[in-house]
């Protein structure tokens, strides 16, 4: 078979298998085999790295990974691609192929079963529809990977990798931030894909954290405070935390902001992850106070 990338074969696998295109599953599959080697160099896999890989659609970056890697595993949710697949790299005998979503399937589970207490490496083009929630399942949810290299929509990417004060920074680029330490690896335009997406791409790396960046008292605190104080980006923090998820009232906001030396007046877009660590520190403290 002609290279996987080439919209000749893919034209005889849709012929071939009948294939229709999901756009309900995301599916635009890679037709630029540049985009390939910058994810394997961006990725850095080597003959020694696992590989867990979300959505090999007919298995362009599929095919790649397992000529560059130890083992191979792939969760596809659409079952007509499970005989392409067969046919396109079924040959590989470093590659399990996984019908599931891999919202709903047990990724823990799988992970143990198939690399035992190794982390393996994430290294996907996911689907739009469910970008973000794939990427804080992974973090929130500590699934063991040591890092995600994922092909994501370029806005989210720069919303992940945003500095304070700017437009893109929000609650994903500091929860992100938290857990990982994030870069971009290379930009991906829409032409590259089949069929053409309406947005371009970005593949960025996110290491994962072994140790926390922050000291936190309370890692729920943490993420209201965040989810407040973005919540309601145009108000002041003292606004913003004392109406919103942490149920605190503005005089506890107050004197939470006093306590950690943060303005009132301050806008929660201002903040880096330090100070939200010790602004979310200082309302855990004010909340148990009242407790007692
Ligand atoms: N890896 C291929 C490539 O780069 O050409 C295909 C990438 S395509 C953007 C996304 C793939 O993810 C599709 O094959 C789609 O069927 C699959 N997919 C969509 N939602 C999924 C889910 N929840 N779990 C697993 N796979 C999913």
């Amino acid at each position: 078979m002609e290279r996987l990338t080439s919209p000749r074969t893919i034209k005889y696998i849709i012929e071939k298998y009948g294939f229709r295109f999901s756009k309900g599953l995301g599916q635009n599959f890679i037709i630029d085999e540049s985009v390939l080697t910058r994810i394997i160099e961006g990725s850095e896999v080597t003959e020694n790295d696992l590989i867990l890989e979300i959505g090999p659609g007919i298995g362009v970056l599929t095919d790649v990974l397992c000529q560059n890697a130890s083992k191979v595993v792939s969760v596809e949710i659409d079952k007509s691609l499970i005989p392409i697949l067969e046919e396109t790299v079924g040959h590989h005998d470093n590659l399990k192929i996984v019908t599931g979503d891999v919202l709903k399937i047990d990724v823990k589970a799988l992970i143990k079963e198939e690399f035992g207490d190794l982390k393996p490496k994430l290294v996907a083009n996911l689907p739009y529809y469910v970008t973000t929630p794939i990427i804080m399942m992974f973090l929130e949810e500590r699934i063991p990977v040591s890092d995600l290299v994922v092909m994501i929509q370029k806005e989210v990417a720069d919303r992940i990798v945003a500095k304070p004060s700017t437009k893109a920074y929000g609650a994903l680029s500091v929860a992100v931030q938290y857990f990982t330490e994030p870069s971009i690896v290379t930009k991906v335009s829409r032409g590259s894909f089949m069929p053409m997406p309406n947005v371009d791409s970005t593949v960025i790396r996110l290491k994962v954290r072994e140790v926390s960046p922050v000291e936190l008292t309370d890692e729920a605190t943490f993420f209201l405070t965040i989810k407040d104080a973005f919540g309601k980006r145009r108000k002041t923090l003292l606004n913003a935390l004392s109406s919103g998820f942490l149920s605190i009232s503005k005089s506890q906001a107050k004197e939470a902001l006093d306590n950690a030396g943060i303005d009132e007046n301050t806008r929660g877009e201002a903040l880096n992850i330090d100070q939200f660590a010790t602004l979310a520190n200082a309302i855990y403290l004010v909340k148990k106070k009242e407790d007692k």
